[in-house]
């Protein structure tokens, strides 16, 4: 029978997100500005994923995302999405990408059974998207959004960092953009990581801004349910589609936490912030290990501290998020 994982302040998790690759294509300035450093090698093979997949459905997993570094990059990204969307228990299956993959993958992504696409888009022009991704493919990964439209993916979410003096003059082109399209914007406010804190200072804006002016042209809050995560959405009737804000320096913004995060090598992680991860690798070689699985990961629920202390100026031991899978 399905065990609820739970920690002691009574959260409920039935949402992991897992990074199947630290290795990414794109430099980032927020996240990789020198391009992948580590090794690109050494990340969870197939039947690791699969095993885990099926040890955490059985825990009351039951929405899945996977992630990166660039989860595209991986070549057997397609046999990952199918063993994952045939596991039973796993409701929702989605991904988050750059996208520069998405005008050939998008169809057989679909057909392998993913539901939902986050793709990441931080800039509608091509110069500026080179300036702070250091990669040329805008004009590639703008027709990704389109393909992943036209394919029929249950959701369509576009992630846009927002950036001082670098992209948060575009917020009316992006209100703009989601006036024909139905998907749904999502400003995510910069998050301060251990390789980042300079530019944190730079660049961080606080969203809080941006959504008061949407109130102010007509927008109105949506209630979304209450298992979707921390994100807030505004809607417009003239548009067709969303406007949305991820706010991790809010107050509240650990309350609602409802997902576990494993990193490429198999470390769980209790909190994008958070310090340290347990390695489940060891638990991941044969089908035998399941009950030791289950300890380790109701162990390490036990010590999910409250919230981040990002406010204290901790941001935990993630060097950059690209490591645990944002
Ligand atoms: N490479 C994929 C992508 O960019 O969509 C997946 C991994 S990336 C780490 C996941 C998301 O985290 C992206 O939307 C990215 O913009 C966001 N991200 C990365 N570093 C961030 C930071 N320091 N603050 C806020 N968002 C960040
Ligand atoms: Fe790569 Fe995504 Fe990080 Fe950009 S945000 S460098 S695309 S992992």
């Amino acid at each position: 029978m399905d065990e609820a994982l739970k920690d002691q302040f009574g959260r409920r998790f039935a949402y992991l997100r897992l990074s199947i690759t630290d290795v990414c294509n794109f430099r980032c300035e927020y996240c990789l500005p020198d391009g992948y450093q580590g090794t690109p090698r050494g990340f969870l093979g197939r039947g690791e994923i699969q095993r885990l997949i099926g040890y955490f459905a059985r825990l009351g997993i039951r929405k899945l995302r996977l992630t990166g570094g660039e989860p595209l990059v991986r070549r057997d990204v397609l046999d990952i999405v199918r063993d994952a969307a045939a596991t039973p228990g796993i409701e929702r299956l989605a991904m988050t990408t750059n996208g520069y993959r998405l005008v050939d993958l998008a169809q057989p992504l679909r057909e392998a059974g993913l539901d939902a696409i986050n793709i990441s888009l931080d800039s509608l022009d091509s110069e500026n998207f080179e300036r702070i991704t250091g990669d040329r493919r805008h004009v590639q990964v703008m027709a990704g959004v389109e393909a992943a439209l036209a394919t029929g993916f249950e959701q369509v979410k576009i992630n846009t960092v927002l950036l001082r003096g670098l992209n948060d003059f575009e917020v009316a082109d992006f209100v703009e953009y989601v006036r024909e399209r139905a998907l749904s914007v999502r400003f995510i406010e910069l998050m301060r990581t251990r390789d980042n804190s300079d530019y944190f200072d730079q660049r961080h804006v606080r969203a809080l801004a941006v959504a008061q002016q949407l109130e102010a042209d007509g927008w109105t809050r949506y209630q979304r349910e209450a298992t979707d995560g921390p994100a807030i959405e505004f809607s417009h009737p003239d548009y067709a589609g969303r406007i949305g804000f991820i706010t991790p320096y809010a107050a509240g913004f650990c309350d609602g936490c409802n997902r576990l995060r494993v990193t490429a090598r198999g470390g769980l992680r209790l909190c994008l912030f958070g310090d340290g991860t347990r390695d489940l690798r060891p638990l991941l070689q044969d089908d035998a290990q399941e009950t030791a699985f289950r300890e380790s990961v109701f162990d390490a629920l036990f010590h999910k501290t409250a919230g981040h202390r990002l406010h204290e100026g901790d941001y935990g031991d993630t060097p950059h998020l690209a490591m645990t899978g944002g």
